[in-house]
């Protein structure tokens, strides 16, 4: 059975290729109904974030990235598990102790490798150049490299996912799996996602983080659609999949060697695609917490020009609102306000041009006394969702 695990450490915020990560092995793990495993590395104690955990799962779940099981390293740590293993090696002769610390002990003039089933390609070292990395810290906590490799056996990890940075740590790992008797699990490591501008994506050039990307408003399925295909592509070119249909095309075969860029349009594209496809009602929920006088009726006038929920607010506010007044021609407001019936049934055009006028001058000065914006939803459908006082209230001013 295949079983595969997240895990990260809870930094505060869950970093789009994190997101990624998490994907992959879910879909890895449950494409062949296997198990998919949540632990939480937290035994860098200094690193720890409060309430970082809790919330890191509830992204997850936003994402339906459920777990069949759940770790937490710290707590792992509390029944000394890591400190037996690390004497044991020790006893073996092949860790030692060091200022309080145990470290790995490396062989001289070997060779060690393993194949990446992500990358495809067999990647290996010298013993010489692997350090001799710390294994428990002089606090009795574990570091990454031993509860990584003694909870990846524990855990019946078959197929290990995560992210490239980490290669440099494999070798550690390969001969902590050696000197521990252990079966090395399959391990594969993911490509970089490159930020538009040239280099890794990071945080100084702009959004990575999940959760800010949720808060602008993009769905939870346009996020999880645009992160699968940043470094995957299925054998056909289909782009659009929910969660369970990306579990089912899953094959480790369509991992890219290159390194995916970050198309923001792309993921807009996405977005609007998600949004455009719910329901009037559904989409109403998701934009009450961004505006919440929002109502159904206004809906259809905003869904074809969302790309972000956060975007109804600059589309819609001025129904709730009243737009500063605008420097328009005030013969024109003159003009809609004594002909306001035939306006809005949409009979005005020729008189407007016999006004000598152009239609769209005509509509964009109404367009911006009524809404104060040059974009916005249909006009005429607007005027009547205000109703006759409130628009007439707005040109008069
Ligand atoms: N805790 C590591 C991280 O935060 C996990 C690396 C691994 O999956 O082995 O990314």
């Amino acid at each position: 059975m295949i079983r595969t695990r997240f895990a990260p450490s809870p930094t505060g915020f869950l970093h789009i290729g994190g997101l990624r990560t998490a994907a992959y092995a879910y879909a890895l793990a449950k494409h062949s109904g296997g198990k998919f495993i949540l632990r939480i590395e937290d035994t860098d104690q200094k690193r720890e974030i409060k309430g970082a955990r809790e919330k890191l799962q509830g992204v997850l779940h936003k994402f339906g990235l459920r777990w069949d099981e759940h770790y937490i390293q710290s707590e792992r740590a509390q029944t000394n598990v890591y400190k037996q293993a690390a004497q044991q090696l020790v006893e073996k002769g092949l860790a030692y102790r060091d200022l309080g610390a145990i470290r790995l002990k490396t062989p001289k003039d070997e060779k060690i490798e393993y194949h990446d089933f992500a990358l495809k390609k067999t990647i290996s070292w010298a013993t010489n150049d692997i350090p001799e990395a710390v294994l428990l810290k002089s606090d009795g906590f574990p570091t990454y490299h031993l509860a990584v490799v003694v909870d990846d056996h524990e855990m019946n990890i078959s197929h290990v996912l995560r992210a490239a940075e980490w290669i440099p740590s494999t070798p550690i790992h390969l001969l902590l799996y050696k000197y521990f008797g252990f079966k090395t699990p399959e391990i594969g490591h993911l490509t970089d996602i490159l930020d538009p501008e040239g280099g890794k994506l990071s945080k100084r050039k702009g959004n990575v983080s999940v959760e800010q990307f949720l808060e602008l408003g993009f769905l939870p399925e346009a996020i999880l659609n645009f992160v699968i295909l940043l470094g995957w592509a299925p054998k056909d070119n289909r782009e659009l999949y929910s969660l369970d249909e990306f579990v089912k095309a899953f094959d480790p075969a369509g991992f890219q060697k290159s390194n995916p860029v970050l198309n923001q349009k792309k993921l807009d594209w996405f977005n609007g695609h998600y949004i455009r496809i719910k329901s009037d009602t559904e989409l109403l929920q998701l934009i009450k917490p961004y505006l919440s006088e929002i109502t159904l009726e206004i809906i259809p006038l905003i869904k074809d020009r969302l790309t972000t929920l956060v975007q109804a607010r600059d589309l819609a506010g001025f129904f709730f609102t009243r737009p500063q007044p605008q420097r328009v021609d005030a013969n024109h407001l003159r003009f809609a306000i004594e002909n306001y019936d035939k306006l809005i049934k949409g009979e005005l055009t020729e008189d407007i041009k016999n006004q000598g006028w152009k239609v769209g001058d005509f509509f964009m000065s109404l367009r911006l006394a009524i809404c104060g914006s040059k974009i916005t939803p249909p006009l005429t459908e607007s005027m009547l969702i205000l109703g006759k006082d409130e628009t007439l209230a707005r040109i008069k001013l």
